[in-house]
């Protein structure tokens, strides 16, 4: 593997014994572009047997943890880049390995029904089961865990964190957590049981059995809708929709608190027949209910010569979404909005007032809208 450029993020000391300003200070991670040296004799994979495979001949296996399905050979590794086969038996190398860790308000991950006002440990590692052209964690998610520095993070030490910083759920988010899975596993085991919420901030490209397997220890899941045509998964993400399609029925059948984002960018999805299409196929087979988030682009990784959305543009797929039926439409990146907020779909009163990631006043009692009683969908307490 040859050296190249990365972008460090990491707090090396927060799982011992607790954050230091150095770990938590500013922005989460990824600042500063530095030359990739990997020290000598410093290990920053872990080696811990991987689930969801299956054994081929020849010591060759098939991945079946996201729906790449990966053939694998021996000594090789999956897509992902963090799930290596050993003589025929399959490892995951970032068990434990976390590239990318912060304490964030839950809105900014963006989830608006899920426990207004608090804050998630959110954390990553290295790796993705997709290549976005438009990624803005690329620095974490399009490299492999020997390129990013890293530190020891066990589900234990998570745990200390999280009560350490008052945060009332963790979140596995930054880059993919499905490659990350036997670590995500273990850590929702461990801490769901300790009252912890565990929060899955994801493109929704997982198989249905190791969802299956995990879900009964989240309390939510964010799925990035990248958008809604086969072209747009093929061309700027190497990947397909109907899988991400898939994961959003599983949710629903299980009855999973779920959001969904779609990040518009203009001239590639921002068309107004496909969004149509895309709320009312959420209406139909999701229900009127799931909130849906309209976030603004900003020019990023390899889409640099598209200019940021305009408020204009989400205003009217916010205006579709509406006509379609859906009852909780937000608009993201755009500070300030009136559509940051929350509003009574019965009478209109704004039940959740936001400003950004800070929320101002929360006007529920028991999950339902002080004005008129009505049921306001989410996890409120
Ligand atoms: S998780 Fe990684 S190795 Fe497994 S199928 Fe997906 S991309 Fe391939």
């Amino acid at each position: 593997m040859r050296r190249r450029s990365f972008i460090a993020s990491v707090a090396g000391c927060m799982f011992c014994s607790g954050l230091t300003p150095r770990c938590l200070g500013g922005e989460a991670h990824a600042q500063d572009a530095i030359d990739f040296v990997l020290p000598e004799g410093e290990k920053r994979i872990s080696l811990v047997p991987a689930l969801h495979y299956e054994k081929l001949e020849d010591k060759r296996l098939i991945c079946r943890l996201c729906p790449r399905e990966c053939r694998v050979a021996d000594q090789e590794r999956g897509y992902c880049g963090v799930r290596e086969n050993r003589d025929g038996d399959y490892f995951t190398l970032v068990h434990s390995r976390v590239c990318a860790v912060h304490v964030d308000p839950i809105e900014k991950k963006p989830l608006f029904h899920f426990l207004p006002g608090t804050t998630a440990l959110s954390l990553a590692t290295a790796g993705c089961n997709m290549e976005c052209r438009f990624c803005q964690n690329w620095q974490i998610s399009q490299f492999r865990p020997e390129q990013v520095d890293s530190t020891e993070a066990t589900p234990e030490g998570v745990l200390r964190a999280a009560r350490h910083h008052r945060a009332q759920s963790i979140a596995y988010t930054y880059s993919e957590p499905t490659v990350f899975y036997e670590y995500m596993l273990d850590v929702a085991r461990h801490t769901s049981r300790q009252g912890v919420g565990n929060v899955v901030i994801s493109n929704g490209y997982i198989s249905e059995a190791p969802l299956l397997e995990l879900a009964p220890h989240l309390a939510a899941y964010k799925v990035d809708l990248k958008a809604f045509t086969e072209k747009f998964y093929r061309e700027q993400c190497s990947a397909h929709l109907d899988p991400v399609l898939h994961t959003l029925k599983v949710l629903k059948r299980i009855g999973l608190w779920t959001e969904i984002v779609v990040l518009i960018i203009p001239t590639l999805n921002d068309d107004p027949a496909s969004n149509r299409d895309m709320f009312k196929w959420i209406a139909g087979e999701l229900g009127p209910d799931v909130p849906v988030h309209l976030s603004r682009f900003h020019p990023t990784y390899k889409i640099q010569n598209i200019p940021r959305t305009p408020v204009s543009t989400l205003e009217r797929l916010h205006a579709i979404a509406q006509e379609e039926g859906l009852h909780y439409v937000y608009l993201g990146n755009v500070t300030g909005h009136k559509a940051e907020s929350t509003y009574c779909p019965s009478c209109g009163h704004r039940v959740i007032e936001r400003f950004g990631y800070i929320v101002n006043r929360v006007d529920l009692k028991q999950g339902c809208c002080i004005k008129c009683g009505e049921s306001i969908p989410g996890i409120w307490s």
